[in-house]
C-alpha cells in the first residue's frame, strides 16, 4: 500500500520528530510524506502488529518504540502533566547523564533511592 522506502536516517528523523511532539501533519511536511504515511510508520515501529491489530496503546508505548529514554518521573503519576525525562540515557542506566548523577549519588538510606533500586 504504501511504497515508501522507510531508510534508517529517515526513521530515525520521524521519530525524533515525535518525540519533538510534533503533529503527525507536520512531521509528514518535513519528511515529504503523507500525514497517513506517518501514523501507519508510527503504529508500526510501535507495535509491530501481527494480524491487524488496531492501535489503541497507552503513550508509554512511544517511549518504547522511540528506543531507549530516560525514565526519570516529572511531576507526580497523579498529575496530569506527569511525564518521563526521556533523554538518552546513559549505556545501561534507566536514566540520562543528569538524572543518572541525582538518582546514583544520593545517600543509600534514601527511601527514595530505595524505591527507585527496587
Ligand atoms: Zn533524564
Amino acid at each position: 500500500m504504501d511504497l515508501i522506502t522507510w531508510t534508517p536516517e529517515r526513521v530515525e528523523r520521524l521519530t525524533q520528530l515525535f518525540e519533538e511532539g510534533l503533529p503527525t501533519a507536520e512531521i509528514g511536511r518535513r519528511l515529504g510524506l503523507t500525514k497517513n504515511a506517518v501514523i501507519g510508520k508510527l503504529h508500526r515501529i510501535a507495535l509491530a502488529p501481527r494480524g491487524g491489530v488496531p492501535v489503541a496503546q497507552p503513550q508509554r508505548n512511544f517511549f518504547e518504540f522511540n528506543g531507549p529514554s530516560c525514565l526519570w518521573p516529572h511531576g507526580h503519576p497523579d498529575d496530569t502533566d506527569f511525564h518521563f525525562c526521556g533523554a538518552r540515557p546513559l549505556p545501561g542506566k534507566p536514566y540520562c547523564a543528569e538524572h543518572a548523577a541525582i538518582a546514583y549519588v544520593r545517600p543509600k538510606d534514601s527511601k527514595e533511592e530505595k524505591a527507585r533500586a527496587a
